[in-house]
């Protein structure tokens, strides 16, 4: 069995769509299981409701939500699956509508936030099993939200590996034995009373491989809109080259440092049990893509020991400069004290006799 998840461009249009399907029927035989994302920008624009609504703009919101529902019925009747959403459409746009607005009228707002976004990856998820059915791949709609339980943290819920470790084989594991490819959504959760949840940006990579470790997945596929993880961005490095082999470890590290073609998190199921993560191109499938695999050795690319460049935006810089920290036994831990009241998360620390840099992100 693999686990094949398509990023918001690889499931973006009808094209795109279309790419999707030929890959996962040329690869029936590995009894694929389909993780994706919403389409390209729904995220962001589902997002957008929630940020207009409470800064009081509730027309407005309402407007583009339609947009958003018109962009999702003409791709489903491109694809010539016009009736993919009908069943749910309507009910789920009066639930947005009704939690919208519940936030004008002064309700929480990251619960809400989370239920509305999550339509993105439930539609699109039922634009791609109604299509991968007309092109004659058997497959099925399911609601991951009934495995992948977590906690209550709206925004980024941590995940109940137990729970998913005993549930997903359950759910996933017939349909995948009878030949039928089960298709699902990255980035959702619910808690164990049934609330919608979810688990950061970029965080359909994470789904992805919690479900490949806990359905002991051959490999992960990560299909996106780039060769592989590059030397540097290539978007804003053109001439960036593919790294063709890598550690968790380091796609780990570059991630976190900025490399957004993998969410950090990914390579944590994935590390214990050896499986390795293929990230690839859905828009020229053919190409070799990176294979990240635990344990993989870190050699020099064309005789560079710069293996990759990260950039990320938004970087806080806290240097503190005390000439108390000279000889002083317990300085950095009361300054990382300080730094955990706050829930902040450190990135690179830089620290000499009087001074300490722990940038943050
Ligand atoms: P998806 O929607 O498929 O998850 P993302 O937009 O999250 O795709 O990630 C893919 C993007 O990551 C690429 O379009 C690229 O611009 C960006 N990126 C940043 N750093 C790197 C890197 N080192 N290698 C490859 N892609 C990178
Ligand atoms: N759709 C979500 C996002 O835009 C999750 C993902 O694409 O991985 O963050
Ligand atoms: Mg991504």
């Amino acid at each position: 069995m693999i686990v094949c998840k398509f990023g918001g461009t690889s499931v973006g249009d009808r094209a795109a769509i279309e790419r999707l399907v030929g890959i996962v029927h040329g690869r029936l035989a590995s009894r694929p299981v389909v993780v994706v994302s919403a389409m390209s920008g729904v995220t962001n624009a589902l997002l957008g409701l929630v940020e207009g609504t409470t800064g009081g703009d509730r027309e407005g919101a309402r407007a583009r939500l339609s947009e958003i529902v018109a962009r999702h019925r003409s791709t489903a009747a491109e694809l010539g699956v016009p009736d993919a959403l009908e069943g749910v459409l309507e009910a789920e746009v009066t639930s947005i509508e009704a939690q919208l607005d519940s936030l004008a009228d002064g309700a929480a707002v990251d619960p809400v936030r989370d239920a509305i976004v999550s339509y993105g990856e439930l539609w699109s998820s039922h634009l791609v099993a109604a299509a991968m059915t007309v092109a004659g791949v058997p497959s099925r709609w399911i609601d991951v939200r009934t495995v992948m339980r977590t906690d209550a943290r709206f925004g980024r819920a941590v995940v109940d590996r137990q729970v998913l470790d005993q549930a997903a084989p359950a759910v996933f594991g017939p349909i995948v034995e009878a030949g039928v490819v089960p298709v699902t959504q990255g980035f959702l959760g619910a808690t164990a009373d049934g609330r919608p949840t979810t688990l950061g940006r970029g965080g359909s990579d994470y789904s992805a491989s919690l479900l490949g470790a806990a359905l002991g997945a051959e490999r992960v596929e990560i299909w996106t809109d780039v060769d592989g993880l590059m030397t540097a961005d290539p978007r804003v490095v053109p001439n960036a080259r593919l790294i063709e082999v890598a550690s968790h470890h380091e796609a780990a590290e570059l991630a976190t440092f900025g490399a957004k073609v993998l969410h950090p998190s990914t390579y944590a199921p994935l590390i214990h049990a050896r499986i390795p993560c293929v990230i690839l191109n859905s828009f020229a499938p053919g190409r070799p893509g990176t294979t990240i695999l635990a344990g993989a050795s870190v050699l020099p690319i064309e005789g560079s020991p710069v293996r990759s460049i990260a950039w990320k935006k938004g970087i806080t810089l806290i240097n503190v400069r005390a000439t108390g920290m000279l000889d002083a036994v317990g300085f950095l831990r009361k300054l990382f004290e300080a730094v955990e009241r706050h829930g902040i998360s450190g990135g690179v620390v830089a620290t000499s006799e009087v001074s300490v840099s722990p940038p943050t992100h």
